[in-house]
């Protein structure tokens, strides 16, 4: 059944590299699932039968759009927006929305895709979707991120919808921009539908600890991966990439739990602190300041900092988590960490290892948190927000903070229990994409060939 079931996975992937020629990012996505899949064909040919694996991997719909919009000195600039409803087997599509220059068919389709798996995991009724632009936030005025989102959310507004599909933030799209982006649907709307959007300000609709729920989730879930192993955060030495809100809060959840947080990131470079990196200033920096990571020397001149990012992994440390972006831990890099004696790496950023450096974890026996299980709090506090403005209630931090530590528990055993299930024992990687597939699989059957 083996056989079978192998070739059948790589015929599918042949059909989907052919429709999607240089996609690197959302091949390099579907390759790593479809992988993990082939002992779930062999024991359950019945999806074979379905075409699962044809119609789990064709968007159910891609929407591309013109954003213009006006800068300060009156001059005229286009972008292109995208959404990307990948499938609603299990409830409205449901991802954030990333603005940042790379923003290509390729990379919406890569995080559209792995949502599809990651919302399944989280238990919550939500499907997959992602969107964004490659409008470049950097060095714009507030007036012109105002402007450019209204222009987005024109357009977007016709495909959204609180039982439809609802949009949060990704890179880029943080608290300010789901404000203009509320605004802007409410008014088009002529309706308070406070469920379209999720990450919302807590004055509005949000939800308490939405803002922390991806790095405090990425933390609990690598937790209880180093609980079964006799190990835990206390004592040891972690490096974080990035300095956005997964980095900062995963950061702030790692020192809570007795860790060392020595080195953060930005797309320019690196600070490495070796008294453990000072959250107030990275939050005074990023959070309101908007400001470069190399600014945290002013307030800390012990500090040191390097002006390239991806060398950041060659910072010495127990625990590694990539909270920066996809592919930010190459072959190489996975090497460095190796050598260094890491003993886990927990992706809080989306597809932050390439297949090259996950095989390189897994041949030294690292502990592979992977990020469609370790990053699932973000967009599990979203149903939370979801639910929470459906009912008309607002639950209170910890009664938030402990539903969500109950979800990375609960996809961490999911995980555990598919791979031990499948053959694959210990491998949280195939585990996770096994079992956020099985549930998604299931409903697509029952729901008829559409
Ligand atoms: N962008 C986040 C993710 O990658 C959150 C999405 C959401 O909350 O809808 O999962």
């Amino acid at each position: 059944e083996l056989k079978t079931a192998s070739t059948y996975v790589s015929n599918v992937y042949d059909t989907v590299v052919k429709r999607n020629p240089n996609e690197t990012e959302f091949l390099q996505a579907v390759k790593e699932i479809f992988d993990s899949l082939i002992p779930v064909f062999a024991k359950n040919p019945h999806y074979m039968k379905n075409g699962i694996l044809e119609r789990i991997s064709e968007p159910e719909r891609l929407i591309t759009f013109r954003v213009p919009w006006v800068d300060d000195q009156g001059t005229v600039h286009v972008n292109r927006g995208f959404r990307v409803q990948f499938s609603s087997a299990i409830g409205p599509y449901k991802g954030g929305l990333r603005f940042h220059p790379s923003v290509n068919a390729s990379i919406i389709k890569f995080l559209g895709f792995e949502q599809i798996f990651k919302n399944s995991l989280t238990g919550q009724p939500i499907g997959g979707g992602k969107g964004g632009s490659d409008f470049d936030p950097k060095g714009k005025s507030d007036a012109e991120v105002m402007r450019f989102t209204q222009s987005f959310m024109t357009e977007l507004s016709r495909y959204i919808g609180p039982d439809l599909d609802i949009p949060a933030g990704d890179i880029g799209v943080g608290a300010r921009e789901i404000g203009y982006l509320f605004g802007q649907y409410k008014r088009l709307r002529g309706g308070y539908e406070a469920g379209v959007l999720t990450g919302k300000g807590l004055g509005y609709g949000g939800s308490l600890a939405r803002t922390e729920a991806t790095g405090y989730g990425t933390v609990y879930f690598v937790e209880e991966m180093l609980k079964d192993k006799g190990l835990s955060f206390k004592g040891s030495t972690v490096v974080v990439s990035g300095s956005g809100n997964v980095s900062i809060y995963a950061m702030e959840k790692a020192a809570q739990y007795g860790a060392k947080v020595v080195a953060c990131s930005d797309s320019n470079g690196y600070i490495y602190d070796p008294n453990g990196i000072d959250l107030k200033t990275v939050k005074k920096l990023k959070e309101v300041e908007r400001k470069r990571i190399s600014d945290y020397i002013i307030d800390h001149p012990e500090a040191e900092y390097y002006e390239d990012c991806k060398t950041i992994w060659t910072v010495p440390c127990d625990i590694a988590l990539p909270c920066a972006t996809q592919n930010e831990i190459d072959k190489v890099s996975a090497g460095i960490l190796v050598s260094n004696g890491v003993i886990a790496v927990g992706e809080g950023a989306n597809m932050p290892s390439t297949l090259e450096a996950i095989s390189v974890y897994a041949a030294n026996q690292i502990l592979f948190a992977p990020a469609k299980a370790a990053n699932a709090g973000g967009v599990a506090v979203s149903a939370l927000e979801m639910a929470q403005n459906s009912a008309r209630i607002s639950w209170t931090f910890e009664e938030v903070d402990e539903k969500l530590h109950q979800i990375m528990i609960n996809i961490y055993r999911e995980s555990v229990n598919a791979a031990d299930e499948y053959g694959c024992s210990g491998n949280l990687l195939a585990g996770a994409n096994i079992a956020g597939f099985i549930k998604v699989a299931d409903a697509m059957i029952v729901q008829g060939i559409i």
